[in-house]
């Protein structure tokens, strides 16, 4: 759309002139800043989040039945070194294609884009595409669940992305499949499948944004928050993370941009879902936190009863594929037994076959949506770790992202369909 390329294009000159001065949206690194931001010589949990993300790594002992090597990626020292990239630098050599209505803006890829981008979806693409709110975030955002495809249809895939602040990247590719789907249902195919008999016969049920908070914090900063409590509940976490030596940056959006996957209460909504064994589930953090606590109560915050609500509204579902970054794995195997255990490695498989990924054993139980979808409601379930860099992760990561995941809908749709 070209409108809408305008737009960015706009968003891009005033977030520049932004940066000179106060800035609603403030660039990691805060106010005044734009090129020498943050601490380089990084913390202790910057490094981690250097680190290949790990949906086990809080796994520790116990167990480990890894079937692959250490998926680790060890940075560079020069990659450890790097100071967090500028907004000019994320969005450098970006192309946006005249009629793409999903891209990149300046700061990633915000809440603010992906509501202007569901708008522009509904508006072109009204006969097989709708989406909803279900329900509000802690700092009053919606939580949006979009439908690609045939409501009626008796096949159903659920796809979600951003329920990690920081991994914004898992948000865009979401929507941008979406489009991809939308844009060449007429004309497309893949493996001898026409996307128009696809869309037909499977309603793809897509949460591109089930985290909106912890997506802005991670790449707005503290100033996206709206609320002023909530702003206190967050100065107040990373305060006590940098009192227990989780982080040691003196800039609060440093902190944010290179950490945060938490929702604004500090708890990991993947770490919340109403497991039917929540109480079981041991992360090794007890305090709000960046990432990993676990909350007060299974299903606690608002955008996981919003998910859980929606997903059991919902009746049979064929598979979730859940969007994470990064490190190019896929993690299955959260101690499920009987039939739903040989069709998620079936999918865990068929995932990594298509896109090269590393398939990883993860038995570790942590109350993902994954888990609990997987062993409370029998649905297949994979983790997908798109790319493969440091954080704050830049958007030049979306096309080889993309481009490895893009067919996945078919090759799911042919293994459930
Ligand atoms: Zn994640």
């Amino acid at each position: 759309m070209k409108r809408i390329y305008n737009i960015k294009v706009g968003c891009l000159a005033l977030t520049l002139l932004l940066l000179l001065g106060a800035a609603a949206c403030q660039a990691p690194g805060g106010e005044g800043e734009s090129s020498t931001v943050g601490d380089p010589t990084l913390l202790e949990s910057e490094q981690n989040s250097l680190e290949t993300e790990s949906e086990s790594e809080s796994q520790g002992e116990g167990e480990s039945e890894a079937v692959t090597d250490s998926v680790t990626e060890q940075p560079s020292e020069s990659e450890t070194q790097t100071e967090p990239p500028t907004t000019e630098q994320t969005t450098a050599g970006q192309e946006v294609p005249d009629g793409e209505i999903v891209t990149p803006s300046a700061q990633g890829y915000t809440y603010p884009d992906m509501v202007d981008d569901l708008a522009a979806l509904a508006q072109t693409y009204s006969e097989c595409f709708s989406y909803q709110s279900i329900g509000k975030s802690v700092d009053g955002r919606e939580i949006y669940a979009c439908v690609v495809g045939n409501p009626n249809a008796e096949h159903k895939v659920l796809l979600t992305g951003g329920i990690h602040g920081k991994e914004y990247l898992s948000s865009l590719v979401a929507m941008k499949q979406m489009e991809y789907y939308l844009a060449n249902r007429a004309e497309g195919s893949y493996s001898g499948l026409q996307y128009a008999e696809l869309l037909d016969t499977h309603a793809f049920y897509v949460l591109p944004m089930i985290n909106p908070d912890g997506v802005m914090l991670a790449l707005c900063g503290i100033d996206s928050i709206q609320t002023p409590e909530v702003r206190e509940t967050v100065e107040k976490i990373y305060a006590d993370n940098l009192r227990d030596g989780l982080t040691s940056t003196n800039d609060i959006n440093v902190y944010l941009a290179y950490n945060w996957k938490a929702n604004a209460n500090g708890v990991d909504l993947n770490r919340n879902f109403p497991l039917s064994n929540w109480a079981e589930v041991k992360t090794g953090i007890l305090a709000p936190c960046f990432r990993n606590y676990k909350g007060p109560s299974a299903g606690s915050e608002p955008e996981t009863k919003a998910v859980s609500a929606y997903v059991e509204s919902l009746g049979k579902i064929d598979a979730l594929l859940a969007y994470h970054t990064a490190g190019q794995v896929v993690y299955w195997d959260c101690g499920m037994t009987g039939g739903v255990r040989q069709q998620t490695l079936d999918l865990a498989k068929a995932v990594c076959e298509h896109t090269g990924y590393k398939l990883i054993y993860d038995k570790h139980l942590d109350a993902s949506l994954n888990d609990w979808i997987t062993l409370d409601r029998d649905v297949p379930s994979v983790t997908v770790e798109l790319a493969n860099v440091i954080y704050p992760m830049p958007t030049s990561e979306l096309e080889a992202a993309f481009e490895q995941v893009k067919e996945l809908w078919v090759i799911t749709a042919q293994l459930f369909g």
